[in-house]
């Protein structure tokens, strides 16, 4: 971890609160600590730059309980909408969720009326959030990477080292920095924070087609269950964009591997196809794919420590779990609304070391130690065929589960 250096130039912005990322966590927290007029300063390593297919990450989901997020930060659904996927943040809403069992069976559910998942274009969408968070008074930094903490011999974290656009290097300093990098995190690589997750040890794929026979219809969520755990989700992200997501264990990835020999991802997509479901392997082997592919794993990590005398870490720099749910941008615009409460205490009593930050620490926990039991449960279950057959067989027990992903958890919304 660097010390404070004199050689190096340095920023003389009046920062009280540093957010490293621009991104749902990073503006849920920098819009709250603005509204509480601290001054803010954020800083986005991706600097803007015409849209591309890469913008739209994985599609992502936008669970109710991360529009009921947006609508609380002021966040308005009807921000100007172009009819370019690549130019408008949202993509489309599913209100149907079509699902094909191990055993063949095929289900389609709809979700109590005026309930809707959207999909986004992350890319877009997080600039529109730093537009919101530009208008609420918070400076915010484009094209500025931050590159290391800024530690005094104490270990206090007094601000950071950042890279802009032209490649100077600076130090900013202030009392508190929020790390909301996601989850490469330079602070989580530097202070060595992550751990493994055992049940979340998952790899996931991100396919991306602009033509599929049989493809989802709009408004309509397609989930297929193969067995070992192993799930492949899409929909229809607008005319000619569809997206898929390929999820399993690292166990049974490994498995293919050695079954199938050291393919690239589309190839071994195909492969497990092939063995699983030919008929899905028929469609996708005619399907259009398109160059931009995503991948991950493992998906899911934990952090030893999510508050330091001096620093908060939220959203996924505060550890992530797994996509089944969808919630992952719930949780960062949550865990930035609750970092920025707790961090306006810090203020009042003008304290910034770990201990300041417990009120973030306990309320964080809550609302985690839940979503960890459901997604264990979840997980476990998806591993059973039959399980998940009976499943297919009940309509109370698909009503329940999706109950539980579209919750709001009033508990926490004070
Ligand atoms: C396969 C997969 C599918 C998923 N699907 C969904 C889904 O459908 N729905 C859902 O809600 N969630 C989903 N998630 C999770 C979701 O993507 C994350 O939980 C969410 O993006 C976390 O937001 P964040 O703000 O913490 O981090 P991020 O979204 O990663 O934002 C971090 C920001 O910080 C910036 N940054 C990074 N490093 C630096 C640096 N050094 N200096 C300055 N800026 C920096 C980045 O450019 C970025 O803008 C999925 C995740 C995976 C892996």
């Amino acid at each position: 971890m660097e010390h404070i250096a004199t050689d190096r130039g340095r920023d003389h912005s009046e920062a009280e609160v540093i957010v490293i990322g621009g991104g749902a966590a990073g503006c849920s927290a920098a819009i709250y600590l603005a509204r509480q007029r601290r001054r803010v300063v954020l800083l986005e390593g991706r600097a803007a730059r015409p849209p591309q297919l890469s913008d739209l990450h994985s599609g992502e989901v936008l669970s109710p309980g991360s529009q009921l997020e947006l609508r609380r930060l002021g966040f308005d659904p009807a921000r100007p909408i172009t009819a370019d996927p690549l130019e408008r943040w949202k993509l489309q809403e599913w209100d149907t969720v079509w699902q094909r069992w191990p055993d063949g069976r095929e289900t389609a559910d709809h979700l109590p009326g005026g309930v809707f998942f959207w999909q986004i274009n992350r890319g877009h969408f997080y600039k529109e959030l730093r537009k919101l968070a530009c208008a609420g008074g918070v400076e915010v930094r484009e094209g500025v990477r931050v590159v290391n903490l800024l530690r005094d011999k104490e270990g206090v974290c007094r601000g950071v080292v950042a890279r802009d656009a032209e490649g100077a290097i600076f130090e900013i300093f202030a009392p508190v920095t929020v790390d909301a990098s996601g989850r490469n995190s330079v602070v989580l690589a530097r202070l060595g924070l992550r751990r493994p997750e055992a049940d979340f040890r998952r790899a996931a794929y991100m396919f991306f087609f602009s033509e599929l026979p049989g493809a989802p219809e709009a408004g309509v969520w397609r989930q297929y269950w193969f067995g070992g755990g192993t799930t492949l989700r899409g929909s229809l992200l607008a005319p000619r964009l569809y997206r898929f997501s390929f999820e399993t264990s690292l166990t049974e990835r490994d498995r293919w591997l050695a079954k199938f020999g050291r393919l690239p991802a589309p190839e071994l997509f195909l492969a497990v196809l092939d063995e699983q479901a030919p008929d899905l392997a028929r469609s996708f082997r005619e399907a259009t794919r398109l160059p931009h592919l995503l991948a991950f794993a493992p998906v899911g990590f934990r952090v030893a420590s999510v508050t330091h005398d001096g620093l908060v870490m939220t959203g996924d720099a505060a550890g992530y779990l797994d996509p089944s749910t969808g919630q992952g941008l719930e949780f960062a615009l949550r865990s930035g609304r609750l970092a920025a409460r707790s961090i306006g205490e810090a203020f009042s009593r003008n304290r910034f070391d770990r201990a300041a930050f417990d009120r973030y620490l306990r309320e964080r926990e809550a609302e985690v130690q839940p979503i960890v039991r459901q997604l264990r449960l979840f997980l476990r279950a998806s591993r059973s065929e039959k399980l998940l057959n009976v499943a297919g067989r009940l309509p109370p027990v698909r009503r329940a589960v999706l109950g539980q992903l579209i919750k709001t958890r009033p508990a926490i919304l004070d």
